[in-house]
């Protein structure tokens, strides 16, 4: 028996599912790459990547060695591409458990070569093009002697070739439209290049309907966890995909205060009147960020109500006015209730920060509930 807590995060498959169809549909021919790094973007590492293998996702992509090797030993059996750069000592897991990786530079080529020589092994690699994100990868000018030192040795195949966009979200930006010149002047030098999977895009190249991104393969991540805005997808093709998220909790406390009373570490904040405060168990612990404190918002009983004093690591107090409050009562701290929401983009405004970071922070405390 898993032990209550009463703070989880519902993860809606259906929706999800809907998401996956939708972005299938629209990419066509072009095999579809799901992102599952960093726990699926805090959704679950293992869920998610199971139901994109029911729902007809063609590759799985991740961070490291250790995401994948986690996936694998969980019977994930769909192709899986480890993004980041590699370490040395995560080639023989990278082999053992059947994960194609990345190379992005010779340096790396030669570590596996030597690794495949010494193992007897041939292996699968993609090779990684910096066209302008200046994070990994060859530079273009360079790239060919990547590519020609892997093509002349047969303990390598070149299942694809990939770059990464830096300002995909931006419309008519000239840094993409660089990025992708170098990355087309490749694909046509590459004449055999039907059996290599090309791939750039992300969730901002689709979004943009940048098709001519789309190559033999697309990776966006944050669109099918519906991690964008749904103002951007309006009337498109796009336009069924929404959030999956719902992070709730029940209060646990609930009192009234008099004038003046401070609530929490601090007493930043100072009640003017007599209120009732909720006390609600999730706080930064949890992930639910500390720096939200007297700027976030709660939904109960589909209305919203203010996060006052500072959130504790376990907690976190809200201002009922007068309303009643009862101990038991569901609060939605991310999400909908009725006809509110709360969105990760509303977070992340508060926050100055990017909603997958506020997908990322919550932690393992918060049981993961698949709905
Ligand atoms: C995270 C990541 C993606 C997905 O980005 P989104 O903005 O979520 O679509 C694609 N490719 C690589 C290499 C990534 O690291």
């Amino acid at each position: 028996m898993v032990p209550y807590y009463p703070t989880w995060m519902e993860v809606n498959l259906h929706q999800f599912a809907e998401n996956l169809r939708t972005i299938k549909l629209y990419l066509g021919s072009t095999l579809f790459c799901l992102p599952v790094k960093a726990n699926a973007y805090g959704m679950g590492l293992l869920s998610m990547s199971q139901a994109a293998q029911k729902n007809g996702v063609e590759y799985l992509g991740v961070s490291s060695c250790q995401e994948g090797v986690l996936l694998r030993k969980s019977g994930i059996h769909i192709p899986i591409l480890v993004f980041g750069a590699l370490h040395e000592p995560e080639i023989a897991s990278l082999l053992a458990y059947d994960l194609e990786f990345t190379i992005s530079s010779i340096f790396k080529a030669q570590q596996v070569h030597a690794h495949l020589q010494r193992m007897g092994k041939s292996c699968a690699v993609h090779l990684e093009v910096d066209t302008g994100m200046q994070r990994t990868g060859m530079q273009p000018h360079t790239f060919w002697d990547l590519y020609e030192f892997v093509k002349s040795q047969s303990c390598f195949v070149i299942k694809g070739i990939s770059s990464h966009f830096a300002n995909s979200e931006e419309a008519n930006s000239t840094v993409t439209q660089h990025q992708l010149a170098h990355f087309d002047s490749i694909r046509r030098r590459i004449l055999d290049s039907e059996s290599i999977l090309f791939h750039i895009a992300n969730s901002g190249a689709l979004m943009l309907g940048a098709s001519h991104t789309f190559c033999q393969m697309s990776r966006p991540g944050g669109l099918a966890f519906g991690l964008v805005e749904p103002a951007a997808l309006e009337k498109g093709p796009l336009r069924s995909i929404r959030p999956l998220v719902t992070v709730k909790s029940r209060i646990s406390f609930v009192k009234t205060v008099p004038a003046g009373a401070g609530v929490s570490y601090g007493h930043t904040y100072v009640a003017s009147q007599e209120v009732r405060i909720a006390t609600v168990p999730i706080g930064y612990g949890d992930g639910y960020r500390r720096g939200l404190s007297n700027r976030g918002h709660v939904l109960i009983r589909g209305a919203r109500y203010p996060i006052v004093g500072n959130i504790c690591m376990d907690q976190l107090m809200v201002d009922m006015g007068d309303a009643p409050a009862y101990v038991g009562e569901e609060v939605v701290l991310l999400g909908q209730q009725g006809a509110e929401e709360i969105s990760a983009f509303e977070l992340a405004h508060l926050l100055d920060t990017h909603p997958y970071e506020i997908l990322c922070a919550f932690t393992e405390r918060v049981p993961r509930v698949y709905v």
